[in-house]
This record gives structure tokens, C-alpha cells and sequence, in this order.
């Protein structure tokens, strides 16, 4: 009997199980392997979602899916959170138990880490969890004008663009809302241009001037004062605000951490092609868990999902695991309520983006739909 033990239930997790599950069909009702998938949540949060909720254009209701739901019935679920990968003895234990495995894939995600910014509890806002978000869409209801900053505080974090998104979706709110004139936007971020993509820099920043959206680069927060409301920089400015939009710092699990697998903020070193995790033959690394170089976006946690369960698969058959990853990420990018573009890019070819338009952003939000059909396996 093969085991083979998934931790996590977010897009990599159940994406992995799945696939495992419809290519190990035979083998797991003739008894040779099993499937154990190990979250700490019985649903799972459609998290691209939580842009539209701020907004009113989506429910909370709409952003959960349980687990039981998503699942093939073949995958054994164990509600429960593991806190501990002996890795170099081959299993994890849970807060219920243990599990010995021949694979595992580690699908932990990415966590935020406000607390790490003194001050940005106390005085800002972020949408990154359905808690903040819930604060955030309460807040602009009430806004009614003042400076808006949106603050990038740390990379990496989860979905590059969505800070660009927000910025250009609280354009369209305040417009529709007949109070644009009264809303300064502000966006702020740590390098030397709006975005790490040169040629998407050069696209936002035509858009931001046009919108009369502000900006400003080499911008590092290190503090907020919540009681005089101004964010204090590495680089020494003082930028005061009426509403702060924070996208704070993320860290990998604590899980991570505890185990002495990942790197001082708990990303797991991993093999940009084999999604390996480094020193390790029978351990992968899917999504925001890892170290890569590449978007901690959904899309590359579900292209990684198809190399590393066919090569575990193929193993399990006795053949040669030969799939590959080769950086695919592709990422919409919504520049309002009605407008939207998209990147697709990978280790080798740089991202091209689309002139922005209306069918894009329609197919985005068919996406936001659909994306149960993709978690399941289906699209
Ligand atoms: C506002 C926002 C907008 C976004 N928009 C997009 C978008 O448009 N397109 C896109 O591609 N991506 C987008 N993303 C990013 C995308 O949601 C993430 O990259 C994706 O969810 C990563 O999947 P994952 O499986 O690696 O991690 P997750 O989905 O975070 O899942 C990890 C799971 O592991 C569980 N877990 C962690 N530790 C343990 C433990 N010790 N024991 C058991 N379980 C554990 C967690 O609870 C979680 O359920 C967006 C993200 C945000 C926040």
C-alpha cells in the first residue's frame, strides 16, 4: 500500500488530490494506495473573491465551498491541523494523530502577518482575509471623502496585481458614488516602479494618470501611527491618511516553521522544475508554499498541481516521473468594474499584456463562477 498525504485544502491541495485521485482510480479501489488529505478547514475560501466583497459585488456566502463538496469521494479527509513533518522518517503528525506516508505534498499557503507592522492592526485596513474584508467593505460604505492610501508592505505577498486592482476598482466606487472629487487615491510600492513587470508598469501608470491616481515608489512602510493616522517609511516620509489600505506582510505556515523546513519566513525551498522541496526525493511543494520565483497566485498552485500529480502517479505505475514545471502563471488583472486585462507568462517568456477591455473583465468575473468546476477538477 502507497500512502500518499496532501496537507492543505486551499487551490494546491485539493487540486493535487483530485488529479491523484482520477489517475490512481484502479489502484485505489484495488487497495494499492490511498489518498489522505489533511486541512485545517472543512471549506475552502475562493480568496480572488474578496476583492469583489469589499465592494458589495460579491457575497461572503459565495467565496466558501466545503471541502466534502470538492473532493473526489476516493480521498480520505482528515479535519485537522498537522503540526509537525518529521520529514527524514517519513510522517506528519496532526493535533489528532499520525500519518506515515511514501509521498507528500505540501500545500500550506501563505498567511498574513499584520502584527509584524506596528501599528497597522491598530490603524489599518487590509482585504487579504474575509475578517479584513469584512471591516474594509463596511468602512468604504461609510467613506464618504478623504485620502485613501493603498500600501503595499512587504513582498512576497499573494496575487501581485490585486493592489493595482483595488486601486483601480476604488476609482470606479467613489465614481459611481458621486464622490470621486472628495476621494484622494494614493498607491504606494517598495521598489523603483509601481510593479516588478516592466510593461505592466507602463500600462498602470497610463491608467493611473489618467484616473488621477497618485503614486509613489521606493516607498517601505515600517510603522503606522494609528492615533495621528500617517505612515512612517524606511526611506524617512511621513504620509498621513484618512483610510489605509494595507496589503501587510505574509509569512509561510507556522507548520513550516516548526518543522525546520523553510527559510526564516517559512517559504519551502523548492526545485523550480521537479517542485521538489530541496534534500528531499519523495516530498513536493505546491502554490504560495514554496520559494519560487513565480506569483503566489492560484493559477501557478493549479499548473504546479498537474506536473507534480502526474509525476507521483506515474511513480506509483512504476514509470518514470518526467513532467516538468516550467513557470506558468497567468493572472487577470481587473482595472475597474467594466475593464480588465490579462498576463500569461512563464520562467522563460516574459508576460505580454492585452489592451485592456470589457470582455475580458466579463471573463472574469464567468471565472469567479467557475473556479468550483477548476477546484474540482472538472474545467
Ligand atoms: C485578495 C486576493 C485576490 C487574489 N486574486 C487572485 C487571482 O485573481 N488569481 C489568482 O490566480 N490568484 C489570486 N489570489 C491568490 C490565490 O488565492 C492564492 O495564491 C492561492 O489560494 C494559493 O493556493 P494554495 O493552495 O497554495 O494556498 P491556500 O489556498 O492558502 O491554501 C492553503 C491551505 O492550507 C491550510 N493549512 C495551512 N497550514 C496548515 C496546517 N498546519 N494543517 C492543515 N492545513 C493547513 C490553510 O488553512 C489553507 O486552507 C488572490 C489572493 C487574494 C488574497
Amino acid at each position: 500500500m502507497k500512502n500518499i498525504v496532501i496537507i492543505g485544502g486551499g487551490v494546491g491541495g485539493t487540486l493535487v488530490s483530485n488529479y491523484l485521485s482520477h489517475k490512481l482510480k484502479e489502484e485505489i479501489r484495488e487497495g494499492k494506495t490511498k489518498i489522505t488529505l489533511i486541512s485545517d478547514r472543512d471549506k475552502q475560501l475562493y480568496e480572488p473573491g474578496l476583492l469583489y466583497m469589499i465592494f458589495n459585488r460579491m457575497e461572503e456566502g459565495e467565496l466558501f465551498k466545503e471541502l466534502t463538496y470538492l473532493l473526489d469521494p476516493m480521498i480520505d479527509l482528515k479535519i485537522e491541523r498537522a503540526t509537525k513533518i518529521v520529514a527524514d522518517e517519513n510522517y506528519v503528525e496532526t493535533e489528532k494523530g499520525r500519518y506515515d506516508y511514501d509521498y507528500l505534498v505540501i500545500a500550506t499557503g501563505s498567511r498574513i502577518v499584520p502584527e509584524e507592522v506596528p501599528g497597522l492592526v491598530e490603524g489599518g485596513h487590509w482585504f487579504y482575509n474575509v475578517e479584513g474584508a469584512r471591516r474594509l467593505r463596511d468602512e468604504l460604505a461609510r467613506f464618504k471623502g478623504g485620502k485613501i492610501v493603498v500600501s503595499i508592505m512587504g513582498i512576497p505577498h499573494k496575487c501581485p496585481v490585486a493592489p493595482i486592482e483595488v486601486t483601480f476598482m476604488l476609482h470606479d466606487f467613489f465614481k459611481l458614488h458621486r464622490l470621486r472629487d472628495k476621494v484622494e487615491i494614493l498607491y504606494t510600492y517598495p521598489i523603483n516602479r509601481v510593479f516588478t513587470l516592466e510593461n505592466v508598469t507602463e500600462v498602470v501608470v497610463e491608467y493611473f494618470n489618467e484616473r488621477g491616481i497618485k503614486y509613489k515608489t521606493f516607498f517601505n512602510p515600517i510603522e503606522v501611527d494609528a492615533k495621528n493616522k500617517k505612515i512612517i517609511t524606511l526611506e524617512g516620509e511621513e504620509e498621513p491618511y484618512d483610510l489605509l489600505i494595507a496589503i501587510p506582510p505574509h509569512k509561510g505556515s507556522q507548520l513550516i516553521i516548526d518543522s525546520g523546513l523553510g527559510d526564516r519566513d517559512g517559504w519551502v525551498p523548492t526545485d523550480r522544475y521537479t517542485l521538489k522541496v530541496e534534500g528531499y526525493d519523495n516530498i513536493y511543494a505546491v502554490g504560495d508554499a514554496t520559494n519560487l520565483p513565480v506569483s503566489k497566485a492560484g493559477s501557478v498552485a493549479h499548473f504546479e498541481a498537474e506536473v507534480i500529480s502526474e509525476n507521483i502517479a506515474a511513480q506509483i505505475k512504476g514509470l518514470p516521473p518526467t513532467a516538468r514545471y516550467f513557470g506558468k502563471a497567468m493572472c487577470f488583472i481587473e482595472m475597474g468594474f467594466d475593464l480588465g486585462t490579462y498576463i500569461w507568462f512563464d520562467y522563460e517568456t516574459p508576460p505580454k499584456l492585452v489592451k485592456p477591455n470589457k470582455f475580458i473583465h466579463w471573463s472574469k468575473i464567468a471565472y469567479n463562477r467557475l473556479y468550483w468546476l477548476t477546484a474540482r477538477g472538472v474545467l
